[in-house]
């Protein structure tokens, strides 16, 4: 089995502030993706490990954990990829990607409530996401618990927001509505648009 593996940041640790700092970027790429990764990696090398040996382990234990840690594991990659620093210009949506927005929530300006409140509202730790079905290309807002849970079948992950209190606590305290409004600086449109054109 191929490991799954922690890509460098595509940008230097400093290049989203002053909206997400260098410390929190740090901690949050080199030690919480990083976990995800590495526990990924040890619950395939225990389905593996008992693959060779035909024993029965505790599927639905190892199972849930595989899906919590790959999809932080994924998620993580795509919101390092769907951010860009505030002078990169690429921190607005245009082109198709704006005409689907505008086609489904009727203006920017709802779509980006609509995210904000669905992020704002998250209870506990977990994710806003902007995803598009796989074959109809609709677009939808998905409001993710933990890394895993409520997300839809078919979904492609094209704009993620980490919420979880490791994303934003060091830079604004308890204030996740102040992360949230000053996170849109720093949103890389032009990958988003890439992965929905792809898709
Ligand atoms: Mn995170």
């Amino acid at each position: 089995m191929e490991k799954f593996k922690l890509e460098d940041l595509p940008y230097a640790y400093n290049a989203l502030e002053p909206y997400m700092s260098k410390e929190v970027l740090t901690l949050h790429h080199d030690k919480h993706h990083a976990a995800y990764v590495a526990a990924a990696n040890a619950a395939m090398e225990k389905l593996e490990a008992a693959r060779k040996s035909g024993e029965i382990i505790d599927f639905k234990s190892v199972t849930k954990t595989l899906s919590f840690n790959l999809a932080g594991h994924v998620l993580h990659y795509f919101f390092w990829k769907t951010m860009a620093s505030a002078n990169s210009g690429k921190n607005k949506a245009s082109g198709k990607i704006l005409e689907a927005i505008n086609k489904e929530f009727g203006s920017f300006q709802r779509f980006k409530t609509e995210f904000t409140e669905t992020a704002k509202s998250v209870e506990g730790s977990g994710w806003a996401i902007l995803a598009c079905d796989q074959e109809r290309k609709d677009l939808a807002i998905m409001q993710i618990e933990k890394h895993n849970v409520n997300l839809f079948p078919e979904a492609v992950i094209l704009l993620p927001l980490d919420v979880w209190e490791h994303s934003y606590y060091l830079d604004y305290k308890n204030d996740r509505a102040k992360f949230i409004e000053n996170w849109w600086n720093i949103v890389n449109w032009e990958e988003v648009e890439k992965r929905f054109i792809g898709k």
